[in-house]
């Protein structure tokens, strides 16, 4: 599906941003990405893990282990990657300075930045948001297991975007600067990374929940084996 609107921006690369702490990484968001990929017709999906995130205040792990076990999970599908970006610069990882640092950087793409409808819900707290708008499109996917239609859009945004089209997967809307947020359904897998940590921690099995690699990667390493880690 082709959400975007001009001739201009459809000739750009399409490269889908999917932030978050992944502590662990786990199926539903790999699952989460193939989807939208293939939906919005993304030529690839990043992988934007934050070094510490605004909105999580429990301990998080390390971003080196946190990273090991995204490049485990994404190695074998060529069209899945990871920006270090968050990781690299160490602050609080805020959207907004991450997508002026991409958007300059790749000029000639068209970013969409992946995000669960439960954060998105609350997108006029994220820092700048408005310029957020400016920026990048936003592609937004209900967790599995949330139950009606699509979610509508936050109140903040009715005045700057009204509706552009839809179809069986997908509802957009648009901005004046033609930017796009388009609200997209999915099979998904309801699986969490809290539920993964507090598998580990009481010694239970992570297969099937994680790629093999990773659920390894987690034993060896040890890596919810304490309270502390929940
Ligand atoms: P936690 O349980 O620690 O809160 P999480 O499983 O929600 O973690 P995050 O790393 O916080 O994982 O999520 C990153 C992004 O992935 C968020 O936008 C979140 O909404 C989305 N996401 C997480 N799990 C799923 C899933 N099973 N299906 C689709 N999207 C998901």
């Amino acid at each position: 599906m082709n959400v975007l609107p001009s001739a201009d921006t459809a000739v750009k690369d399409r490269i889908g941003l999917f932030g978050g702490t992944f502590d662990p990484v786990h199926l539903g968001h790999l699952r989460a990405a193939e989807e939208i990929r293939e939906t919005l017709d993304l030529s690839r999906v990043w992988f934007v893990p934050s070094a510490i995130p605004p909105h999580k205040s429990k301990n998080i792990t390390p971003p080196v282990h946190r990273l090991r076990m995204l490049e485990i999970a994404v190695e074998p599908n060529p069209f899945f990657g990871i920006s270090t970006y968050e990781i690299e610069k160490k602050t609080t990882s805020y959207t907004v300075e991450t997508l002026r640092h991409l958007t300059s950087a790749h000029p000639d793409t068209e970013f969409f930045f992946i995000v669960g409808s439960e954060l998105f819900s609350s997108i006029d707290t994220w820092k700048d948001y408005g310029e957020l708008f400016t920026l990048a499109n936003f592609a937004v996917i209900g967790r599995p297991g949330q139950e009606g239609g699509f979610p509508s859009l936050p109140l903040a945004l009715k005045k700057d975007f009204s509706y552009h089209n839809s179809e069986d997967k997908v509802i957009s809307y648009i901005n004046s600067q033609s930017k796009i947020i388009a609200f997209t359904r999915f099979r998904g897998l309801e699986i969490s990374s809290t539920e993964i940590r507090t598998y580990a921690n009481e010694g239970a099995s992570v297969r099937y929940l994680v790629p093999d690699g990773v659920a390894a990667y987690i034993s060896a390493h040890k890596l919810y084996d304490t309270e502390a880690a929940l």
